[in-house]
Order: C-alpha cells, then sequence, then structure tokens
C-alpha cells in the first residue's frame, strides 16, 4: 500500500508535498524534487524557512497562503513567479488544502504545484491578438457608426421612409459592435494597469440620481420600473465619477435584464462610519448555484443562449469588479433562485477634513510648497499655477537641490517629477521616507515615466480634462466639449481643432453642429498663427503634428483673461515615452487638473497636520 501511495505521487506531474499542522514537511513527491532540488528524506520534519533559507520573501508568501487555508478551512488557490530548476522564469498555480481529521479539525496542509508558464505565454498572446485586433476593428467601426448617426439626424437631408428602418438597424448594430469592442479593450487595458482613473471627490447622492436617470429609457423600454429606495446625499467617496456610473450603469441594465415584466429594480445607499454600500435589486430568477463561482469571470454567462435574446458579453460584471477593487473597494451579490437578486459594492467614505477653506493660504498661513521639476517651462507654469492658489512656492531643479531646500525650509508638500537629472525620482522617495525629518513628508508625483505611460498621466495625481482616444467616439468627443464650453456665455463657443487628419476634422465639425464655432488648424504654426490673433474657448488638440508635437502649444494656452483654456487632448493609439513625460506636466494646464492637483495637496496637507480645526 505504502509503495503504491508512492508511486502515485511520484509519477504525477505536478508537484505535491504535505505538511503537519504545526507547518512541518512530511513529504514531497519526485517533481517537487525535481523543481527545488529538495528530496523528500532531507525535507521531512523541516519548517518553510529551513526549506528555503535565505528566501524570505518566498517563505512569507507560503506561510500567509498556508495561515488563509487554516483560517478558513478551505482551498485557497494563488498564483505565483518563481525561477524554474533551470533559472529560467516559470508561473505556477498553488493549490493548498486542508486535510482535515475526522473531528473536521485542521491536521495537515496539501500543496500542488502546477506549472502554468505555457497556458500563461498563450494567454498573454491571445489577449494580445484580441487587442490588436479590437483595435483594428474600432477605426472603420466608429466611422460607420458615426456616419450612420449623422444621416439619421438629417444631415444628408431627408431619408426615404423606407430607407429609415433599415439604416437604424444598421446604426443599432453598429453601436452594439462598439460596445462589444469598447468592453474588450476596457478590460484589457485594466489587465494591463493601463486604465487611467481620474480621482476626484464624488458626491454618492449625485452619483445615484444620474446613475437613476441615465438608464430610466432603458429600464422603461423593458416595462420595468426603477425605483431609488434610500439615497445618501451627504456621503462622497474618493473616484472616478466615470467609472462608477459605468459600473452603476451595468448592475442596474443587469438588474433589468433580468427582471420580470412589470417588475422592480430598486437601487439602495447605505452608509457606515467608514463604507458607503450601493445595491441594486431585482425580483428576476436569481443566479444558479454553478455558476456563481464564475460570475466576475471574462465572457462568463450563466445561460449562453441569453446573448441574444437580452444582449450581452459576459464582460460587464468583470469589468466592474476590476473598477471597483482599483478603487481599494469591494463588490459581491447576494441571490436566490426565484426570488431576486441583489449586487452591491462598498466603497471607504470620503473622511472629511470639516470645513476645508478653499485655497493653500487659507489654511493656516500661506504655506510652503517644494515643487521639483527640472524642466523649467514645467517648473514656471506649476509655480504659476500653484501660487494663484494661494501656496508659496521653493523651486528645485534636480534632487540635490530639493535636498538642500528641505534642510532649510520647512515645507507641507512635495511635488515631484520622477525623471531627475541627478537621481531616479523613485529613490528619492526612498530616501526622503528614511530620514526622520521627511518621512511623512506629503508628496505629490506630477511625471510619468515611459513604461507606466498613460496611466499614470491620467493617474492618482490629476488629469486632463478629458483623455479621448483616436478614433474618436463623438458622443463622448461632444460631450467632453459641452462639459469645457458650459461656463461659457455670451457668444458662440469658438473651438480651435488642431488635428491634420482631414476625415477627423470633418466628422468632428458635423458632430458639433451649429452651436459651435469649430476653427481647424491642420500644423502646429498655423495652431500658433491662430492663437495669437484669435480668442478661443476651448482647444481640441491631436499630439502628433507633421511640424511638431502638439505637446509644445501646452505652454501658450490662454484665454483673453489669462486664465488657462480648456484642452481635450486626443491620443494617438500609443503614446511614446518621451512625450507621455512632457504631456504628464502640461496637462495640469486645464482647469480641471489643477483642481485635482490642488484638492490632492489639500487632502495631503490636512492629513499630514492632523485636524486643521
Ligand atoms: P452581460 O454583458 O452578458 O450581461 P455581465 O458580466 O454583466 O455580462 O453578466 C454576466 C452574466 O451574469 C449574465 O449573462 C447573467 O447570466 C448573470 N447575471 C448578471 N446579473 C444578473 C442578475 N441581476 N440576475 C441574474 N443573472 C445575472
Amino acid at each position: 500500500s505504502e509503495a503504491r501511495f508512492r508511486a502515485f505521487l511520484d509519477n504525477s506531474p505536478d508537484a505535491i508535498t504535505l505538511k503537519d499542522a504545526a507547518g512541518r514537511y512530511l513529504l514531497g513527491n519526485k517533481e517537487f524534487e525535481r523543481l527545488t532540488g529538495i528530496s523528500s528524506d532531507s525535507l521531512h520534519g523541516k519548517p518553510e524557512d529551513e526549506v528555503f533559507p535565505g528566501n524570505a520573501e518566498l517563505v512569507a508568501a507560503i506561510m500567509e497562503h498556508e495561515r488563509k487555508v487554516i483560517e478558513t478551512k478551505s482551498v485557497v488557490r494563488e498564483e505565483r513567479e518563481a525561477e524554474g530548476p533551470d533559472g529560467t522564469p516559470r508561473s505556477f498555480s498553488i493549490t493548498k488544502f486542508p486535510v482535515l481529521d475526522r473531528a473536521g479539525n485542521v491536521a495537515g496542509i496539501g500543496t500542488t504545484n502546477v506549472d502554468i508558464t505555457e497556458r500563461k505565454k498563450i494567454e498573454r498572446m491571445k489577449n494580445e491578438f484580441v487587442s490588436t485586433v479590437s483595435h483594428e476593428l474600432r477605426t472603420p467601426l466608429t466611422s460607420i457608426a458615426g456616419s450612420l448617426d449623422l444621416l439619421i439626424h438629417g444631415v444628408a437631408g431627408e431619408i426615404p421612409e423606407q430607407a429609415m428602418p433599415m439604416i437604424e438597424i444598421a446604426q443599432k448594430n453598429s453601436h452594439r459592435l462598439v460596445r462589444l469592442i469598447n468592453d474588450i479593450l476596457d478590460i484589457e487595458k485594466i489587465e494591463a494597469g493601463k486604465m487611467a482613473f481620474n480621482y476626484e471627490r464624488v458626491g454618492v447622492g449625485e452619483l445615484v440620481e444620474q446613475a437613476v436617470t441615465a438608464n430610466q429609457g432603458y429600464v422603461d423600454g423593458l416595462g420595468v420600473g426603477l425605483r431609488l429606495v434610500s439615497n445618501a446625499e451627504t456621503a462622497s467617496v474618493l473616484g472616478d465619477a466615470d467609472l462608477l456610473m459605468q459600473v452603476m450603469t451595468n448592475l442596474i441594465s443587469n438588474a433589468a435584464k433580468f427582471s420580470p415584466e412589470d417588475g422592480e429594480v430598486g437601487i439602495a445607499v447605505t452608509l457606515s462610519d467608514e463604507a458607503v454600500r450601493i445595491a441594486v435589486s431585482d425580483h428576476g430568477p436569481g443566479i444558479p448555484e454553478e455558476f456563481r463561482e464564475r460570475i466576475f469571470e471574462k465572457f462568463a454567462q450563466a445561460d449562453s443562449s441569453d446573448t441574444r435574446q437580452r444582449g450581452g458579453t459576459g464582460l460587464g460584471l468583470s469589468i466592474c469588479k476590476a473598477i471597483i477593487e482599483r478603487h481599494g473597494g469591494e463588490i459581491g451579490f447576494e441571490t436566490e433562485l426565484g426570488v431576486g437578486t441583489t449586487f452591491y459594492f462598498e466603497l471607504s467614505r470620503w473622511r472629511d477634513a470639516g470645513g476645508v477653506p478653499a485655497a493653500g493660504a487659507a489654511l493656516g498661513g500661506p504655506l510652503q510648497l517644494l515643487v521639483c521639476e527640472d524642466d523649467p517651462d514645467v517648473l514656471t507654469l506649476l509655480t504659476m499655477m500653484l501660487e494663484r492658489e494661494g501656496f508659496d512656492v521653493a523651486p528645485a531643479a534636480s534632487a540635490a537641490e530639493a535636498k538642500r531646500v528641505l534642510g532649510e525650509v520647512e515645507v507641507a508638500a512635495m511635488i515631484l517629477d520622477l525623471a531627475l537629472p541627478d537621481q531616479d525620482g523613485i529613490s528619492l522617495i526612498h530616501e526622503l521616507r528614511e530620514d526622520a525629518a521627511t518621512a511623512d513628508l506629503p508628496i505629490v508625483v506630477v511625471s510619468a515615466k515611459a513604461k507606466e505611460g498613460k496611466r499614470s498621466l491620467n493617474g492618482d495625481a490629476f488629469g486632463v480634462v478629458d483623455w479621448l482616444e483616436k478614433p474618436i467616439d463623438p458622443k463622448r468627443l461632444f460631450s467632453a466639449i459641452r462639459r469645457a464650453l458650459s461656463r461659457v456665455t455670451g457668444h458662440k463657443p469658438r473651438v480651435l481643432h488642431v488635428e491634420d487628419d482631414a476625415d477627423v476634422l470633418e466628422v468632428v465639425r458635423a458632430v458639433s453642429g451649429d452651436d459651435v464655432v469649430i476653427v481647424p488648424a491642420g500644423t502646429l504654426s498655423e495652431a500658433r498663427r491662430r492663437l495669437r490673433s484669435e480668442t478661443f474657448d476651448l482647444v481640441i488638440l491631436d499630439l502628433m503634428l507633421p511640424d511638431g508635437s502638439g505637446v509644445e502649444l501646452l505652454a501658450n494656452l490662454h484665454g483673453p483673461d489669462g486664465a488657462p483654456l480648456p484642452v481635450v487632448v486626443f491620443s494617438v493609439k500609443e503614446v511614446s515615452g518621451d512625450v507621455a513625460a512632457r504631456v504628464s506636466a502640461a496637462l495640469v494646464k486645464s482647469r480641471a487638473s489643477i483642481d485635482e492637483l490642488v484638492e490632492t495637496i489639500r487632502m495631503l496637507v490636512t492629513g499630514a497636520r492632523g485636524d486643521p480645526g
């Protein structure tokens, strides 16, 4: 029996080990020996740190993994990167499970290690393929959808009565395809860590009300009611309003799709001291037991025959989950077959410092900010903007200078460009953190390193008015323009559109309609000329122009009153590292971003000072 057991273990292609309840190895199989070079005999009786001496990180990860198994008395699966026996990097899926005695106590822990390097590689290839195809598809598709929209809105004159239904079908379906492709690209972006998150203070009451308004039409169309059961006007969270709205929309449309006719979807907000919980309930069929575990997976649908009937891709919930998790929140559901389902998410509440005054000066005397930035133009720009907000600025063009300033004056916060001439910004942060005097200094990073790309540009510190990708989604473009122009009164808003692609110029002009004057400029020099002689309310900016980079324009974009002009930036598919690094700084040109920057600083400063009263 022992020989048979041993043969069974040693012939397994997966590495298997067994430990006792105290965490000492009892056995390992041949594959484990091959992977680690440790034989079963020498393994026996040893705890983890003796088996992998000198690899504290791995030992800690294993212990943490096992702690979870013991605590929950259930199977816990993790993925880990490690070196293979030949020194090459491999990926492993590691499953640990409790070995229970008759009384149900944990008597040991079993582990299987499966090498999933090949699977990961194929997954990556698949993702790259899907992403490339989607990008390539999106370009022609948005033109098709955009052109059909224009036709339906009568841009080309009256459509014959007989043709209209067909054009409407084409329009509806082209939008469906655009949605699908956007979903695929969204999820891919989130997974690759490239999704732009624009964090700001979001009022929960407003968010929920907007979600109701925005989805009312869709829900009505399904013959279902939508009711706000409870709201919380006073609470807010730190989040990306657009993305939270996307989550709300998804949960509401799912609830409506699965509601019986005449059913009702309820939205309820509940508050605790720390958190806000937003729940969307329906009286639908509930989620089948066997599907519950997979529901947040990509392309997962309980019944794929639903796709045609109800529309949907099985991507919505996985996008929601990714968005909520990036907000540091939690998403989940409660469901009962034949009764209904409630999906909810929970986010931390915004901690109000209590009546924080508007400008830096009002935070208790002019606060000194250290701005560490080696580009003189950007430094000037940041200084101007921050001074206007009532801060005192101490400039530093290098890490050495920053350290000197920190030794001489007391600064409330530091704004740091990561790409400095004399030291890598990250290592500077580490250094400052190790010094007791600066260990708690609030630091706002405003630079983007090539590798981190767009995400850090639009990341936590601040963002642009809006960041649109080519090809343009006319609706998004239009709403971005609308938002930027909402403050213009007394004249027709004038927009300078800097763009060298004639098709894009044409579509934007057509989409914007007659309420707005769009002035095209195909080159940097033309844009400069126009900016000198005319006044504008908004600039739409392409970064890649025949005679240079659109970034160069950002330094001299002012309205007639000297205030910064709002800018909507178009990025091309990939923003190259050096463009990215410069744009990040220029993004503060836009009103929205400087607000966010100031807001970020304020949060950090009030946090560091404790209770400002
Ligand atoms: P889809 O775009 O297909 O709706 P989701 O990721 O949003 O994709 O949802 C995935 C699946 O989860 C749905 O196809 C459905 O099977 C199930 N589901 C989601 N919400 C509900 C709900 N409120 N009631 C019942 N089933 C639901």
